[in-house]
């Protein structure tokens, strides 16, 4: 459900785990959902309010649909600085680290002017990241919520 916001702190750097693979209102894998975030002292991020509620500081409640609106809450309770970081994969959350200029080359994606351009890479996914058209593009909307 939060699908887009998951990949959202991704970009932004943030430890994100999603429970996409559970189903909605299973009280069981609420009650697990729960216990990962107490014992790895993560926040869940939910927009099932009761669940929210009995996460007891542990959970929050996310009140609109609107990715921007999603962001600028958490923001406004101090939980992330909105600004993109290129650390993480959008994936799979794998630490990215520096491509290596074999691994651009071998990208077939990979934009043809290379100058001046940082490359990533997530072992993982073997997936090459860099700040293109996407990563501007995300930065400006995050600015905007900064501006009144
Ligand atoms: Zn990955």
């Amino acid at each position: 459900m939060l699908g887009t916001l998951t990949r959202y702190l991704r970009f932004m750097g943030y430890d994100t785990m999603s429970a996409n693979s559970l189903s909605r209102g299973n009280t069981r894998e609420d009650t697990l959902l729960l216990e990962i975030a107490q014992r790895d002292h993560r926040t869940l991020l939910t927009r099932d309010r009761a669940l929210a509620r009995r996460g007891d500081g542990a959970a929050v409640f996310i009140r609109s649909e609107h990715i921007m609106a999603q962001i600028r809450q958490l923001v406004e309770m101090g939980l992330i600085q909105p600004a993109i970081r290129m650390s993480r994969c959008s994936l799979c959350n794998t630490r990215l680290r520096p491509a290596t200029q074999r691994e651009v080359r071998q990208t077939i994606y990979a934009p043809r002017a290379h100058a001046g351009r940082d490359f990533f890479w997530c072992p993982e996914c073997r997936k090459l990241y860099w700040m293109g058209s996407h990563g501007k593009n995300l930065e400006k909307r995050l600015e905007a919520i900064y501006k009144p």
